[in-house]
């Protein structure tokens, strides 16, 4: 086993995380990416890669000593349709397509994790390695699942990161317990009678009821649930097929739940309903509406959550490391993997200066990429002991 010159590995995978970010993939669409990924792992030595797990899926299984437990790494490999707006030399060549939550350094870490211990090893047992597809949909997962996962790639923990702008480069955040949010998305179908602006009373107009409902759906929240649960209830367009001087008979009013409890998601959907439909009654017109939920909570195991962080303290300078971080209302699909095994999902940060996950002008970080890398090779090296 060799050890690996770091200096050499940052960089090699400043290399590939550029050439990721120039070349962005919309999920289930990464097929550059998934080959790139590929090729790497077998160029590095792992035992078995396999691709098109979930349709751009790819699992790589690395095997050291007579160990029968198994660790899996994930990381996420798609971009999301913004427009970039770079001030960098590696913008993205897709038009209308960027790396804008940096799956691109989530993926560049992990794949120098592989390298890592392909060539120093250092545990006993096996490691997945987890690329998925369309993250950003809530989907990528769950299709990785659905092809035989879990029967095919068999692991008994499971362990991520994500960046987090704000938090300082070389810093380690997580949380035992709930950490990230369910989403849930709805459609409220508003249908009367449109007509002259001028004559109101001649039809059923629709857009004072559709005021109506956005309003009174702030009451879910703020009078409906208990304040001991996080919620947040955005409605975020309201569209009518009115003009200027004709009034509507037809309004979609769109919108975004988060939550942590499936009790939670669940009255919020009820009162939702209550809601639209009798505010509708009240201006004599109908409400129609539409509730689905696309992911699911986020929630760490605990003893998985104790191994991350005292794994991180192995490789991050002390006082980086924080164990009891804040709950964060955004939504990841690596939630889904957890109702299979039990896992840990952390922040690595971004820096200070970084700007916004989903912002045009947004870019990972790399000087981040050895912290992660660290840690995917910590975390492995702790559960999978060499005794
Ligand atoms: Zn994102
Ligand atoms: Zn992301």
């Amino acid at each position: 086993m060799a050890a690996l010159d770091q200096k050499n590995l940052v960089a090699e995978m400043t290399g590939w995380r550029r050439d990721l970010h120039a070349h962005p993939e919309f999920g289930f669409e990464e097929k550059r990416t998934a080959a790139f990924v590929a090729a790497q792992l077998r160029a590095f030595g792992l035992d078995e890669v396999v691709e098109g797990i979930g349709g751009t899926g790819v699992v790589g299984t690395l095997r050291r000593g007579s160990g029968n437990r198994a660790i899996a790494l994930r990381a996420d490999m798609d971009a999301l349709r913004i427009t970039e707006q770079a001030s960098h030399d590696h913008p993205s060549q897709n038009p209308g397509v960027m790396h804008a939550c940096g799956h691109d350094g989530h993926t560049t870490m992990l794949l120098g994790a592989a390298k890592l211990l392909a060539s120093e090893g250092g545990f006993d047992g096996t490691v997945r390695f987890i690329f998925q597809p369309a993250e950003e949909w809530g989907k990528g997962a769950l299709a990785m699942l659905d092809d035989g996962l879990m029967a095919r790639f068999p692991f008994d923990e499971i362990y991520g990161l994500h960046n987090m702008p704000g938090l300082p480069v070389g810093h380690f955040e997580t949380r035992p317990g709930p950490i990230m949010s369910a989403e849930d998305n709805f459609e409220i179908v508003l249908r009367g009678l449109g007509g002259h602006a001028a004559r109101p009373h001649l039809g059923r107009e629709v857009l004072v009821a559709a005021c109506a409902v956005v309003t009174n759906l702030q009451t879910i929240v703020s009078r409906r649930l208990s304040p001991a649960d996080i919620s947040v209830v955005s409605v975020t367009e309201l569209i009518t097929d009115g003009t200027r001087n004709a009034l509507p008979g037809f309004a979609r009013i769109l919108g975004d739940a988060r939550s942590f409890r499936p009790e939670v998601s669940a009255e919020i959907e009820r009162q939702m309903r209550i809601i639209a439909e009798g505010t509708a009654l009240t201006h004599n017109c109908t409400a129609e509406v539409t509730y689905t939920r696309e992911f699911v909570p986020l929630v760490n195991d605990t003893e998985a959550t104790a191994a991350a962080v005292e794994a991180a303290a192995t490789v991050f300078a002390s006082g980086a490391v924080n164990g009891k971080g804040e709950i964060v209302t955004a939504s990841e699909d690596f939630a889904r993997f957890l109702d299979h095994v039990p896992g840990c999902f952390a922040y690595i940060g971004n820096g200070e200066t970084s700007a916004p996950l989903h912002n045009p002008s947004f870019d990972f970080n790399d000087d981040a990429l050895i912290h992660g890398t660290r840690f995917h090779a910590a975390i492995v090296r702790q559960r999978l002991p060499v005794t």
